[in-house]
């Protein structure tokens, strides 16, 4: 069982100064991944830039330019959360085609499954606008392209970032052949995700969204994914499951107010996993997105590769400390959620 890794320095080369979204995330996980030796288990996937043609699958080719000009005018700001510098586009790019090239090392059965270490993240990013913190939409512009290349004709997109992806959603708003579920705090950024929002026309269903109170921790998270993504992934029947994997919803990520551990996420990983061997011959691709506690990130992304790989001891040197905030109930919320799309 082959689990791929793409890591590239081009991916340092975003360079957001202090901003909360930097290198030394990427830092932190690849410094991890070798300490600990699991690095030797993974199968190195050299990305490429994403062509022009490919980013347009998704966003807007004036759209497109306009980050280029920025980056060639030596970056700036794109709105009060996303910065971008000289070499962002190039990185950008390859944020986008490191996930492409995960995408087809799964489907040419190169390796069973993948995770695109890539920054920019990218499902806040619409088809016409930056924003928080992505410039690229890494994991739709990969979805659009395995549709398009490999015919495959459904694709699941799993996003548990604590923040809604709104750019992913508007994406495949009107799209059948895209099944897409979101797990995120709400009310929250940015603002969108509520569970009335399922997708327009022929596509109506096709949008899941699961937005939850502040609190929720690995029990909760457990409860969403055997209520609702499990049955609703099995009736869909993908062909590939895409993970917009963010690790902000970490009990010690400043961003944001869940109660997840390292261990609550390996358990998510498991779940998507054995639903990706059951649905889809295992065909399954990570990409990361938020995570914002270095420690917590770096260990939840190697968590993330010990599950894909079937270790079966799963590391939690960060622990289930206290909870901050009391445990929500959102069993009638999960009720609401079943009813609205059909799901007994
Ligand atoms: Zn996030």
């Amino acid at each position: 069982m082959k689990v791929g890794l793409v890591s590239d320095p081009i991916y340092l080369k975003h360079d957001t100064g202090q901003h909360v979204e930097n290198a030394r995330r990427l830092v932190a996980i690849t410094s991890h991944l070798e300490q600990t030796g699991i690095v030797r288990q993974l199968t190195p996937i050299k990305p490429r830039p994403a062509t022009i043609e490919e980013l347009s699958l998704v966003h807007g080719e004036p759209y497109i330019a306009n980050i280029q000009q920025m980056a060639e005018r030596g970056g700036g700001w794109l709105d009060a959360d996303t910065v971008m510098s000289a070499e962002s586009y190039e990185a950008a790019l390859y944020a986008a085609g490191g996930v492409i090239k995960a995408s087809e090392a799964v489907l040419n059965g190169e390796v069973s499954s993948a995770f695109a270490l890539v920054r920019p993240p990218g499902h806040h990013a619409t088809p016409q606008r930056a924003m928080g913190f992505c410039l690229f939409n890494n994991v739709a512009i990969a979805a659009k392209y395995a549709l398009a290349e490999f015919s495959l004709e459904r694709i699941l997109i799993i996003d548990f970032d604590v923040h809604h992806g709104n750019g992913t959603q508007d994406a495949f708003y009107d799209n059948p052949q895209v099944l897409y579920i979101s797990t995120h705090l709400s009310p929250f950024y940015p603002g969108t995700g509520i569970i009335e929002e399922t997708g327009s026309g022929s596509a109506r269903g096709a949008t899941l969204n699961i937005p939850l109170p502040s609190g929720c921790g690995d029990s909760e998270y457990q409860q969403v994914f055997e209520q609702i993504v499990v049955p609703a992934a099995t009736r869909f029947q993908p062909r590939l499951i895409l993970v917009s994997a963010g690790y902000d919803a970490h009990r010690d990520d400043e961003l944001a107010m869940m109660q997840v551990s390292i261990t609550g996420f390996a358990r998510m990983v498991k779940i998507i996993k054995e639903l990706a061997d059951k649905l889809c011959s295992g065909r399954l691709v990570f990409s990361l997105e938020g995570g914002y506690n270095l420690a917590a990130l770096a260990a939840s992304v190697k968590a993330t590769f010990d599950v894909l790989l079937g270790n079966t001891e799963i590391e939690d040197p960060l622990g289930q400390s206290s909870r901050r905030f009391a445990a929500p109930d959102i069993t009638p919320l999960l009720a609401a959620i079943r009813e609205i799309h059909g799901l007994t």
